[in-house]
């Protein structure tokens, strides 16, 4: 039976609630036990695959093809535990269970109510996998007092109450104000968000408080008794220069030892944190920095990126440098000459992306990097631009194009090098999809194999011919078109085993020039950096040093 630990947050959002049971999670780890990673959302989108990444930031995807929030991102990648379908779940998705249920008769006749229909339902999903590990931490999305969130802490309160004593504890992430006027820490919200909690019947039993400014013994003391935890269970989260930083500053605040102190786990097990020095060290001892120009369409918010940007410095840990990343919306030099953009960098990646806005930009962003011998990473629209760009301006084919534009058109004004993929082997299984299908959960999703060309720049950076890589697409790029490529120098060097979806394409030609249908970004870690990322700053370093 797994020990429980329930992580939520008060007085205001986006405190870092992801990156604290991340962390946490790590330190867990390197004191010996196994964990996993839950979170919990209370909004009403079944899953976030539908919601704009200006709204929610990225989706990131499981290998078994769940789309999920990017703090699930954080989890892999301060654990290295592969994220599951069963890790994350919505209340869109709660309800449309209960109902669902509901329809099939399930429920005998009853009256269907929050408690205990819709918070039974929460509890099961809490508890698949409890004898797998030895620490769950789930996380709770949103503030508490939040309306949607209601039936969660409802749920968490009887998860607790239905175990045994010691089995579960509760993390509570709040913040220390910090006045000027007066040169004080303000402790009043976090009492107003303990007596919340309580008034719900949650005690926490942690406090992790964010402050910008260190906090008194007096202040931690006060904390302590008016939100009754112990002084030790109060644990101050400083700004940070990096978020690899977490788990070490929350080791020496002392966040590990009170999360075994509540469970009353003694001896505790020495920690092992070598593994976190290292990162630490990767990233405050450098040498040299390179420029990497992002083109893409959802610039204004970095976190639609999320994955993409940890990766990139990963690669920069890999190899010792620093990774400054420069946006650019694709749009601004459609109509323009794209030079004075994109001069000056070291590398140009082209990220994923959807529907049909900045791609004008994102191919002259493909062509340039092929043109001038720029190190290029194209991620999953980032290759079939790349490919369309081969199209047109290689292979003759001036209205090369992806039938996702006419889609959204209704016309067919383009060759489709790229089309919409209606069926394709999932494991043994034949796997179809219609036009008309619906828009949520109907991709191409999850890890997928690949088989790599023997003697290609892929397959000699994997240092392997097997792989599998996380996908999220509808479209393709269809392979009728690989002879006359290759013949132009536009390697197909990864294909799907079965020889139907082109998987890479990398230019012979060329320094690094590489396109990848799949989202190498999710599988990223600092102490783990993604060979293609590692060895995509590799070559940012020579290009910045020939120049
Ligand atoms: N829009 C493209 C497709 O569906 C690319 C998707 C992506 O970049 N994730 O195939």
């Amino acid at each position: 039976m797994a020990r429980y630990i329930f992580i939520t947050g008060g007085v205001v959002s986006s405190l870092g609630k992801g990156l604290a049971s991340a962390a946490l999670g790590a330190l867990l780890q390197a004191r010996g036990f196994s964990v996993r990673l839950r979170k919990l959302d209370p909004y009403l989108n079944v899953d976030p695959g539908t919601m704009s990444p200006f709204e929610h930031g990225e989706v990131f995807v499981t290998d078994d093809g769940a789309e999920t929030d990017l703090d699930l991102g954080h989890y892999e990648r301060f654990t290295g535990v592969p994220a599951k379908m069963t890790d994350s779940v919505s209340s869109g998705r709660i309800y449309s269970n209960v109902l669902e249920k509901e329809r099939r008769g399930d429920y005998l006749g009853k009256t269907i109510q929050v408690i205990p229909h819709v918070t039974d339902e929460i509890k099961d999903f809490i508890g698949i996998g409890d004898d797998e590990v030895d620490f769950m931490l789930c996380e709770i999305g949103g503030t508490v007092g939040d309306i949607e969130g209601l039936p969660f802490f409802e749920a968490i309160r009887q998860y607790c109450h239905d175990r045994p004593r010691g089995q579960c504890i509760f993390m509570h992430l709040t913040l220390l104000p910090y006045l000027a006027s007066s040169g004080e820490l303000k402790t009043k919200p976090t009492q107003h968000s303990v007596k919340e909690m309580q008034s719900i019947g949650i005690a926490p039993d942690i406090l992790v408080c964010r402050s910008e400014k260190r906090i008194p013994e007096k202040e931690r003391e006060k904390i302590a008794q008016f939100c009754n935890v112990r002084k030790e269970a109060v644990i101050a989260a400083y700004n940070l220069n990096s978020i690899y930083e977490a788990p070490l500053a929350y080791h020496n605040e002392g966040l590990d030892q009170a999360v075994l102190d509540a469970f009353e786990i003694s001896p505790a097990p020495r920690p092992d944190m070598e593994k976190w020095n290292d990162v630490v060290d990767r990233i405050s001892n450098t040498d040299g920095e390179v420029n990497v120009a992002i083109v893409g369409k959802y610039t204004s918010l970095e976190d639609a990126y999320k994955s993409i940007i940890e990766a990139l410095s990963h690669g920069g840990m890999a190899n010792r440098v620093k990774v400054n990343v420069k946006w650019i919306d694709a749009e601004i030099f459609e109509e323009k000459e794209i030079g004075p953009h994109l001069e000056g960098y070291d590398a140009i990646l082209v990220p994923g992306g959807f529907g049909e806005r900045g791609t004008k930009g994102k191919i002259k962003a493909a062509q340039f990097a092929r043109e001038m011998k720029i190190p290029y990473l194209g991620i999953c629209l980032g290759m079939q631009m790349a490919v369309i760009e081969a199209a047109r301006n290689l292979a003759g084919i001036p209205d090369a194009g992806s039938e996702e534009f006419d889609i959204e058109r209704g016309d067919t004004r383009f060759t489709p090098v790229v089309y919409h993929l209606k069926e394709w082997i999932q494991g043994n299984e034949k796997v179809t999809r219609k036009p008309a299908d619906n828009k949520g959960g109907t991709m191409r999703l999850g890890a997928y194999d690949a088989i790599l060309k023997d003697g290609s720049k892929v397959a000699e950076i994997y240092g392997t011919r097997e792989i599998d890589e996380r996908h999220r697409h509808r479209y393709e790029v269809d392979k009728r078109y690989i002879e006359k490529l290759e013949k132009l120098g536009i390697c197909f060097s990864g294909m799907s085993p079965d020889g139907r979806l082109p998987e890479i394409i990398e230019l012979k030609d060329h320094p690094w020039y590489v396109g990848v249908q799949f989202h190498p970004e999710l599988k990223s870690k600092p102490f783990q950096p993604h060979p293609l990322f590692a060895d995509f700053i590799r070559a940012a370093i020579l290009c910045s040093r020939l120049v």
